[in-house]
């Protein structure tokens, strides 16, 4: 069997430890699936905000469109028969720019690309021939149409809306056409407004080359968004959400929406940090709330885990002195409230029982004669010499059976054998509780006789002689035994002398003819 390498675990301490792993991992996996959740949930959230907010405004910005657009075709409806008056064209291109403010400028071109009228009159447009992107576009597309986002003859980054002018007889007349000056204050810009700022959230509206028509920061407005993860799929997808790293490594959750008359999208985005935010109160409170019923799981486990050991570990304590006289009566009180333990309690007492059964099997053996049931030499021997030690007086009657090899030959083995036993039992008679009666020989024995005197024990001797010679033994008949008497009257004597005393004393004893008792010297 390995002897025990880790003496520090004890069941209790293997409990405790449990006890605080099992709640320990159970909290932190609590706290980090609530986590997850909550965070998921925040951030799911944010996205479907900034994804409705970016719908509302997709949809009014297509309504202002619509709006502009059909101002645009109602005026030209009206010009198709006055295009050769020049003041009409010029009151109109005014009202158009300053009754609605939809349009940052305003201009009438002609089938040719002149311009026939323009306001603010300011620009100084009237006569010459217009060359830009969208005044191109609109000769030769003849239909209404916004252009892309693009640099006028004057340096302004703009956006093109126009309707085609026709005759009363379908001849292409020119075009009316209205710009919005993306980088100056603008009608998008007070649709898409400068509001929504708050927690570092906003807006902005890229075309499908990713340009941008309208950011906060104006520097922005006309360049291309780059490393922006997220929008590819916002162009591709035109209406949703998603998590994305913006052109600053930013991560932001964002919502879209796409304009459906311009293909341009609205993205709103707000950082994800400060979406989190309320995710550091969440948690506290979630950690506030369940951290009682953590302690009291962990009281729970560690006193359960408890109960279920203190058996155990009483059963340990007393299988450690299984040889101490009352362990049985301390194992039964052990209260084993489970099957293992009561099974290992069970084995335990019988194993005591047993034990203790052999142990006295054992003593018993060791300090008696077989045979008669008599204390054995070395009984004797052990006994004589504590009552040395103690100083207890003592006498010693040393019997030995006269011509006992005679009765053997005689009637045999079996019947000497029995003449030893019932010389036993007389002697027993005349044995009081603090004598002795032992087996010293073959047909030799010894009465040891507490307290007595040599005088006292003499009579005894004497009366012992007698009662032998007055015994039938069966088969056998009657016998004789001579006896020597000696006495140990706690003096300085040593035990050994008395010994040899009495045995010289029984030696006389025989010598005087046998069947009589000699005092020793
Ligand atoms: P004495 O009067 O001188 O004592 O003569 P004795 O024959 O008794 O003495 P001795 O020493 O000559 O003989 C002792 C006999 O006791 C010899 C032996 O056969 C017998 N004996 C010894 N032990 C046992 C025993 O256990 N059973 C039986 N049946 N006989 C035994
Ligand atoms: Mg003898
Ligand atoms: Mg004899």
């Amino acid at each position: 069997m390995s002897s025990l390498k880790y003496h520090f675990l004890k069941l209790n301490r293997l409990i405790l430890f449990l006890a605080l792993t099992a709640t320990i991992l159970t909290f932190i996996i609590s706290f980090y699936s609530n986590y997850e959740v909550q965070k998921a949930q925040l951030i799911s959230q944010r996205i479907n905000v900034n994804q409705a907010y970016a719908h509302k405004l997709a949809d009014t910005t297509e309504v202002f469109l619509k709006l502009s657009r059909q101002q645009l075709a109602y005026t030209a409806n009206g010009l198709g028969t006055k295009m050769h008056d020049q003041t009409f064209l010029t009151r109109e291109a005014n009202r158009l720019k300053y009754q609605t403010d939809s349009f940052n400028s305003v201009v009438i071109s002609n089938a040719v690309g002149v311009t026939q009228a323009a306001s603010p009159e300011t620009l100084g447009l009237v006569g010459r021939q217009l060359t830009s992107v969208g005044s191109r576009q609109a000769l030769n597309e003849k239909k209404a149409l916004i252009s892309k986002p693009y640099i006028s003859t004057i340096d302004n980054l703009l956006v093109f809306i126009s309707t085609p002018i026709f005759s009363p007889d379908h001849d292409y007349l020119g075009f009316l056409g209205g710009t919005i000056y993306l980088k100056k204050p603008n009608i998008l810009r007070e649709i898409l407004g400068e509001h929504f700022y708050h927690n570092g959230s906003y807006i902005y509206v890229v075309d499908n080359d990713k340009k941008i028509l309208y950011h906060p920061e104006p520097e922005r407005i006309g360049t291309i968004v780059e490393n922006n993860t997220g929008l590819d799929e916002i162009i591709a997808k035109k209406e949703g959400g998603l998590s994305l790293r913006n052109s600053r490594g930013i991560d932001m959750l964002a919502g879209y929406s796409t304009i459906p008359s311009t293909g341009w999208t609205v993205v709103t985005q707000s950082p994800l940090a400060s979406s989190l935010l309320p995710l550091t109160g969440i948690m506290e409170t979630v950690i506030l709330k369940t951290l009682p019923m953590t302690l009291g799981v962990f009281v729970f486990i560690w006193l359960f885990a408890r109960a279920i050991s203190h058996p155990l570990m009483q059963l340990a304590d007393k299988a450690k002195v299984l040889d101490s006289p009352n362990v049985s009566e301390e194992i039964e009180s052990i209260n084993s409230w489970y099957v293992e333990s009561s099974s290992l309690k069970k084995a335990i007492l019988s194993g005591v029982k047993l034990l203790h059964t052999q142990i006295g099997q054992l003593k018993l053996d060791a300090d008696t004669d077989p045979l008669t049931g008599a204390k054995n030499r070395r009984a004797l021997q052990y006994r004589l010499e504590a009552l040395v030690v103690q100083g207890t007086k003592f006498s010693l009657l040393s019997v030995d059976i006269d011509y006992f090899k005679k009765v053997n030959d005689t009637f045999g083995h079996h019947a000497g054998d029995e003449v030893l036993k019932q010389q036993v039992a007389v002697m027993n008679r005349f044995s009081r509780a603090q004598d002795m009666v032992a087996r010293t020989g073959g047909e030799e024995f010894v009465l040891l006789l507490t307290e007595t005197s040599q005088d006292d024990a003499f009579v005894v001797a004497e009366r012992l002689r007698e009662a032998v010679s007055n015994e039938t033994f069966e088969e056998v008949g009657h016998i004789t035994v001579s006896i020597g008497i000696g006495a140990w009257l706690n003096d300085a004597k040593p035990l050994k002398k008395v010994l040899l005393s009495v045995d010289e004393a029984l030696y006389a004893a025989k010598a005087n003819g046998r069947n009589c008792c000699v005092m020793g010297k």
